[in-house]
């Protein structure tokens, strides 16, 4: 396993849409290792989820914790080829970090609920209901396969932020840890 280098905003890698991967080459040592590396990567960075266009492969594959809670030990997911569609009009709100660039979050409204179509790391067809953080992080990551980065999906650029004053101005005053999600 080796950590990978994160690309950061203004990288071009950011703005493309990545490609598929073939059914074929899921169990391939390069798209395995890519995977191991991305893990690896989201862990060292703190992250909840992490794109392979972040790590410089322009490849529609997506790691992420599904269910993060601080007092358990996390499970983790490997989404390939991800399609989603949104399943409710409501909409939850989270202050979105990106490891892509650090230091700043944003807040973001995305749908609730979302229908998730992908392939696993074993390549065996997933189908399933995302909601809350999951739905969040999923939507995030589902951008950067299309290019598309969460300041494209703010309505007020008040609400963007450094960490120190996201902290000081605009964190709930207790339990903030399912307001902000780093991805
Ligand atoms: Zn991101």
């Amino acid at each position: 396993m080796a950590l990978r280098k994160v690309a950061v905003l203004g990288h071009p890698v950011l703005r493309k849409v990545a490609e598929k991967v073939p059914e074929s080459e899921i169990p391939s040592e390069k798209i395995q290792t890519l995977i191991r590396d991305m893990f690896e990567t989201m862990f060292e960075y703190q992250g909840r989820g992490l794109a392979a266009p972040q790590v410089h492969e322009s490849l529609q594959i997506v790691v992420m914790i599904w269910d993060f809670d601080p007092k358990k030990e996390p499970t983790s997911c490997v989404l390939i080829n991800p399609a989603i569609k949104p399943l409710s009009e409501e909409k939850s709100s989270y202050w979105e970090g990106c490891l892509s660039f650090p230091g700043l979050r944003g807040k973001v409204s995305r749908p609730t609920r979302v229908l998730v179509h992908a392939f696993n790391e074993k390549g065996e067809a997933l189908k399933f209901i995302a909601e809350g953080f999951a739905a969040t992080v999923i939507q995030h990551e589902c951008d950067h396969l299309m290019g598309k980065l969460y300041i494209d999906r703010m309505a007020d650029f008040n609400e963007l932020a450094f960490n120190l004053e996201y902290e000081r101005y605009h964190a709930p005053s207790e339990d903030s840890t399912h307001e902000k999600i780093d991805v």
